[in-house]
């Protein structure tokens, strides 16, 4: 049996560690408010205002990732010494949501560069590989891009049939990648790849692909439903040459780099959608503020009020929801179960909120005068990519069936 002095040392670290992780969800830290103004700041005056006509014409937002590359947020939880704001995973958190409640196709242009890209090279990364292949994309000049969806599997990662064949001192990749963001525009990808298809999905391999490169060609520009102002394109190898030097970690590799780097990346796509749930909270309340009906204020009704304040326990459930996910990862805790969980509530959360949020404008929130309908469009990717809805309920299921011991 344990002695007594030794539980009591491990239920005042429990306590320590509850006690800061109750402040964290409770008030923020001044670095942490600080980002939050900053950010909110600039998507109110440089975001807002481009995000229906990026939609509408399908056009990338360069100036504005630059400007977001220059206050640091394209590179969050990169160390300074490699050109990043060395700030932590709930600063991504705050910081996307900002940036998403202004304009939801640069959020998603910056969560991929953040956790898709830069996410693994940190971790998995060589010196060298970071130097070459992590600094020049800190600043919004360049964009990078993850290469995991093909054409014949998106929830089933593991069964990819692109392959990477060794000859002499490069990798020889063939195959199409499909559903890519940041497609067109990324200067450099990690591209997951088969390097021994005998091993099934341990014979996968994270390779660092730089664009444009010979034996890489895009496919078209997919016409999508919401975050019209990205890029998504299908990748398409034929025997394209890369140096071997290009590897991520070790051969086989690449499934499990996959996996962890989208538990992070799930982090990004919750906080992306609780900006668009902001967002339509905030549109609906004000509409309602304004509109008359039947003589008073639609803010009067009891049934609006009803939808705002069941809208309002959505929103404020899932950040919570992400927030922990967050200081679990920043306190080097697991967070798997407690990422999928902040991603599907945080894009329920979205399409619940939009969804009504257009039905408090009426007509108006059926119309692209009013940024409703957008909301409501970009709302749906929350819950495809990065593991749909279905993944995340197995992913979480699976955890606490172990967690309760009952596998
Ligand atoms: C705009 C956009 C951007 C994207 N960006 C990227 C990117 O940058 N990089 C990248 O690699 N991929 C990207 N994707 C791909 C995305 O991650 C996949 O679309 C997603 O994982 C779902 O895969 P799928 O489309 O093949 O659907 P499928 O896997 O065919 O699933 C179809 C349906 O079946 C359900 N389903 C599948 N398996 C199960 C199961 N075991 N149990 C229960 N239900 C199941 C799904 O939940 C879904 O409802 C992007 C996709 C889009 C649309």
């Amino acid at each position: 049996m344990a002695h007594i002095k030794s539980c009591l040392l491990k239920f005042n670290k429990a306590v320590n560690i509850n006690k800061r992780y109750i402040a964290c969800l409770s008030a923020l830290s001044e670095t942490h408010q600080m980002l939050q103004k900053t950010c909110r700041d600039f998507a109110e005056g440089e975001l807002k205002p481009i995000a229906a006509k990026i939609d509408r014409e399908h056009l990338y937002p360069k100036e504005q990732i630059k400007k977001m590359g220059e206050l640091g947020l394209m590179a969050i939880a990169v160390p300074e010494e490699l050109g990043g704001s060395g700030l932590d995973y709930q600063a991504y958190a705050i910081a996307l949501e900002e940036i998403s409640r202004g304009c939801a196709s640069s959020g998603v242009i910056m969560s991929v560069n953040n956790s898709l890209y830069l996410g693994p090279i940190h971790k998995w990364g060589t010196p060298e590989q970071k130097e070459k292949f992590i600094r020049p994309f800190t600043d919004g000049d360049k964009v990078g891009c993850f290469a995991l969806s093909e054409p014949g599997n998106g929830s089933d990662a593991g069964a990819a049939s692109t392959t990477a064949k060794e000859e002499g001192g490069n990798y020889l990749i063939s195959g199409t990648k499909s559903w890519i963001t940041n497609g067109y525009e990324s200067e450099a990808g990690v591209v997951m790849a088969t390097t021994d298809k005998s091993l099934k999905h341990k014979g996968i391999s994270a390779i660092i692909v730089p664009k444009p490169i010979q034996g890489l060609e895009l496919g078209k520009k997919e016409d999508k439903l919401g975050i019209r102002g990205s890029s998504t394109c299908a990748l398409m190898f034929d025997n394209c040459k890369v140096p071997k030097e290009n590897l991520l970690g070790q051969p086989g590799m690449g499934f499990k780099i996959a996996m962890v780097t989208l538990d992070s990346g799930r982090i990004g796509i919750a906080s992306q959608a609780l900006g668009i749930a902001q967002a339509s909270l905030e549109v609906a309340a004000e509409y309602a503020s304004k509109r008359l009906a039947f003589g008073k204020s639609l803010l009067k009704l009891q049934t609006i009020q009803n939808k705002l304040a069941d809208m309002a326990v959505q929103l404020e459930a899932a950040r919570l929801l992400n927030w922990r996910a967050a200081w679990l990862k920043d306190n080097k805790q697991p967070y798997t179960k407690e990422a999928a969980m902040a991603k599907l509530a945080a894009s329920e959360a979205a399409t619940f909120l939009s969804h009504q949020c257009i039905q408090i404008l009426g007509g108006m929130g059926y119309v692209s005068d009013m940024p409703a309908e957008r909301f409501y469009r970009d709302a749906r990717i929350t819950e495809i990519y990065e593991g749909t809805s279905e993944i995340q309920r197995l992913v979480i299921a699976g955890n606490l069936i172990k967690e309760l011991g009952l596998n």
